[in-house]
């Protein structure tokens, strides 16, 4: 996502693309890029700085961490807001700028009912965690309380 100044008249410029999802470098299995990252800017230079503020949204999938489930999740950052001072390149890009605040709103824990609407299943999978917590085992301690150690400490 690269800015060319002379591609900035005073008064701004409003942007609005979209990008390849490569530009996020998403290394992470669950997470699965659907679409292009969209983005809606507003771009200008002020002073020795170039701005640009706006929106950027891309749909992905994800998996439910309680069910396992994919489910397809919009990350919005209705927000951005990017400042870059201009220290000699013509072109400038915002690639990491934005790469940054798109995963910034991944949800570290997914749910496939983040929408309020969605019934996750997933409490079969929340049962199958109970089940392997640590049982206790006391009954290795109950058979050496049972024995008779007098005669060798003597
Ligand atoms: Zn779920």
């Amino acid at each position: 996502m690269k800015v060319h100044l002379l591609q900035v008249p005073p008064e701004g410029i409003h942007l609005v693309g979209k990008e390849e999802t490569e530009i996020l470098e998403l290394n992470e299995p669950h997470v699965r890029p659907l679409d292009h990252v969209a983005y809606d800017l507003q771009v200008g230079i002020s002073g020795t700085s170039l701005f640009a503020i706006g929106r950027l949204w891309v749909d992905v999938e994800l998996e439910c961490v309680s069910c396992l489930r994919r489910f397809v999740y919009p990350l919005v950052v209705p927000d951005f807001a990017a400042q870059v001072d201009l220290t000699g390149p013509e072109v400038i890009d915002l690639t990491p700028l934005v790469r940054e605040d798109i995963l910034l709103v991944l949800p570290a824990h997914p749910r496939c009912d983040w929408d309020g609407k969605t019934t996750c299943p997933g409490l079969r999978a929340q049962g199958q965690m109970v089940d392997a917590e640590p049982t206790q085992v006391p009954s290795a301690w109950d058979a050496l309380d049972d024995l008779d150690l007098k005669p060798k400490i003597n």
